[in-house]
């Protein structure tokens, strides 16, 4: 019998192999409670040591968390050696407020802009209809960005294409849109059939479009609550994800492992076939996505001295 060929490394040459060269970033959430503020600094030191390239803070709807977001941001900064890349976006915004938030970030020492067109504050499904003295959309908002400050920008890709898009290559068009005008990088919508992925960055890559397209990884804290996530954002869920979960609500210990289990699966498949930068989206909870990294070969730091 012939023997097997492993052309891809396996879990354990990953793991002792590849990590250095493995980067991490983690999306955090602003908290709207002094309960939520608790749980949300407790995932930040725990993944803290993990060294991650950045941590970024989201954006409400219309700008909603502004307050917070910056609160946020701006507590990163003083309390932790982390790069912060805090998310904005366009909706419901003058372009006169859009410049105000930019150049308070930037004056707090925020480096590194995630840009966002947001939802129609009707709700996912709505007509966007920009602001009057707005950005039209993403890409409008990058180019504006680039014209005020010299940072980092991050943007959306969408490997099942946006709900607003006819079809997929019409969403390349938005995301080769938002390179042109000067984004550095784009972070994807979450998904768990990584062939998604794969396809998806072939078809960017057919373009010409050579920026990183990081994964955005959603470990399954609550399934219901990815169902519903995944309804208003257009990605798909597998059946066989669906199944995973299926007579556990009552159980949590054992949908914890299962979860540990599907996100492991799909992070270390994206290891083996070539990809080195994650992006957790992590609902302010650290137990999933700290063994995550653990399984990747990620190991705490030692913490620098803070300057
Ligand atoms: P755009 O890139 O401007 O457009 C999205 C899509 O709409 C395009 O890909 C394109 O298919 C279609 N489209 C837009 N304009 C046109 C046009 N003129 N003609 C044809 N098609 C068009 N939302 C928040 O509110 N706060 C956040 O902090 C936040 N963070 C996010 C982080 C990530 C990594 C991701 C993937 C999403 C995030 N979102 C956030 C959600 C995001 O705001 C929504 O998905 C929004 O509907 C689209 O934003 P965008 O920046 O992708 O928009």
């Amino acid at each position: 019998m012939a023997p097997t060929v492993h052309t891809l490394p396996s879990a354990q040459a990953l793991e002792f192999g590849l990590a250095s060269q493995l980067h991490v970033s983690f999306e955090f959430f602003p908290p709207k409670t002094p309960d939520m503020a608790v749980a949300l600094w407790q995932a930040v030191d725990r993944l803290a040591p993990l060294a991650p390239a950045f941590v970024s803070v989201t954006y409400g709807a219309g700008g909603s968390t502004r307050e917070r977001t910056h609160v946020t941001i701006e507590r990163i900064l003083a309390t932790t050696d982390l790069v912060p890349a805090a998310h904005l976006t366009c909706v419901a915004a003058s372009r006169a407020e859009i410049s105000e938030v930019i150049h308070r970030y930037w004056d707090a020492g925020v480096r590194h802009i995630v840009a966002l067109r947001g939802d129609p504050p009707a709700g996912v499904g709505i007509r966007y209809e920009p602001h009057p003295e707005g950005y039209r959309n993403a890409a409008d908002l990058v180019a504006g960005i680039r014209r005020e400050v010299n940072a980092e920008i991050t943007v959306a890709a969408y490997p099942e294409k946006h709900p607003d898009s006819p079809d997929v290559e019409a969403d390349i068009d938005m995301l080769a849109a938002k390179v042109d005008a000067g984004a550095n990088r784009a972070i994807t919508q979450f998904f768990f059939d990584n062939d998604l992925y794969f396809r998806y960055v072939d078809r960017v890559r057919a373009r010409g479009i050579e920026v990183p397209i990081v994964p955005g990884i959603l470990p399954v804290q609550n399934f219901g609550q990815v169902q519903n996530f995944a309804q208003r954002c257009g990605a798909s869920l597998p059946a066989w994800l669906a199944r995973r979960f299926e007579g556990l609500d009552d159980d949590p210990a054992t949908r914890k492992l299962i979860a540990a289990t599907v996100a492991a699966e799909q992070v270390l498949e994206l290891a083996r076939r070539g990809v080195r930068d994650f992006h957790f989206y992590t609902m302010n909870r650290a137990d999933l996505v700290y063994a995550i990294c653990h399984l990747l070969g990620l190991r705490p730091q030692l913490r620098r001295a803070a300057a």
